[in-house]
């Protein structure tokens, strides 16, 4: 009898609202089980409310904290499901339950071919299939909707920063993680000048860490800038997605929550899998094909090729004609 589970993932924020398509089949077969979760303190916002989870546990960063949180929720439960699969996941996980499921990324086969350098992507299949069909030993077959919490704190935010943004608005995300991932700002900047052009408002959409790049857009765009969702908190920047038309953006978090929230996502996709990584419909992955591609789990620094022709490539012309298709 499984009555407690807790699922453990803790980043980046992409794959936590991604392994959050978990919680429906996860529900629908355990409908009394009583569902916590652990992530970063960052994104817990996201799934604090969510009426399947019960408690959300913050994982601070380093080694003591998940150490605590392990003597915390130590036997605890029956069943731990480790979606992170990284040593400070397993250390907790491993204590919380007597029962474990762990996603593996590769076979042990792949693992060791790893080891030597030899890590072809992950490409077969969607991210939110490879966590159901890591839940599979509980007869879960498929996946169900991500899922994340709006607050009515984060929705008056979000309303209060899109107070004077007109229909339709287009968010721009110009950053990501990895260099190899980021399509350069200049060209947002010009496919939000043609969007505007044709009546759009441009809204500029990101974290923290994308401040280069938000530097390098508006130091080239000519349009005007009705709003600027990089300072939001998390939440707040997912209410306010699920308020404009679309979103342009390279392969980022800010995609998956887009998905979340119903809204379309335009991912330009270059060295990672737009299989895996892609948005669900309404969205679309734009993307070049190179035979190259992907090369990268999750991006990196630099293009093992060394010309970059994946995203160098891509025109700002036909971004614009597949941002316009999803707009209507
Ligand atoms: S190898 Fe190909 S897919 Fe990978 S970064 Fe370079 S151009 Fe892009």
């Amino acid at each position: 009898m499984i009555s407690r589970i807790l699922i453990v993932r803790y980043s980046a924020l992409g794959d936590v609202v991604l392994a959050t398509s978990v919680l429906d089949p996860l529900r629908a077969r355990h409908p009394e089980a009583q569902i916590e979760w652990v992530t970063d303190p960052l994104y817990a916002p996201l799934l604090e409310g969510l009426p399947h989870l019960a408690a959300v546990h913050r994982l601070e960063k380093g080694a003591a904290a998940a150490v605590l949180l392990r003597d915390r929720l130590a036997r605890r439960f029956d069943l731990a499901i480790d979606l992170q699969n990284k040593l400070r996941s397993r250390l907790i996980a491993g204590a919380a339950a007597p029962q474990r499921i762990t996603f593996r990324r590769r076979s042990a086969g792949r693992a060791l071919l790893a080891l030597f350098g030899n890590d072809r992507p992950l490409a077969r299949a969607h991210a939110t299939q490879l966590y159901a069909e890591a839940l599979a030993p509980l007869g879960i077959t498929g996946p169900g909707a991500m899922r994340i919490q709006l607050s009515r704190t984060a929705r008056a935010v979000a309303a209060d920063a899109l107070a004077r943004v007109k229909a339709p608005a287009v968010a721009l995300a110009p950053g990501a993680r990895w260099a190899t991932k980021r399509w350069p700002a200049e060209r947002f900047a010009a496919v939000a000048d043609a969007l505007a052009a044709q009546g759009a408002s441009i809204v500029l959409a990101g974290g923290p860490g994308d401040r280069e790049a938000f530097a390098a857009f508006r130091a080239a765009v000519k349009a005007p800038v009705a709003a600027d969702l990089s300072p939001l908190p998390v939440d707040a920047l997912a209410a306010a997605l699920a308020r404009v038309q679309l979103l342009v953006a390279c392969d980022s978090g800010p995609v998956h929550i887009a998905g979340a929230v119903g809204t379309p996502a335009l991912s330009l996709v270059g060295p990672t899998s737009a299989v895996r990584w892609g948005p669900l419909p309404p969205g679309r992955a734009l993307t070049l094909g190179l035979p190259c591609s992907p090369c990268s789990n999750h991006g990196g620094d630099t293009c093992p090729e060394g010309h970059h022709r994946c995203m160098a490539d891509l025109s700002p012309e036909r971004v614009v004609a597949a941002a316009r298709e999803l707009l209507g």
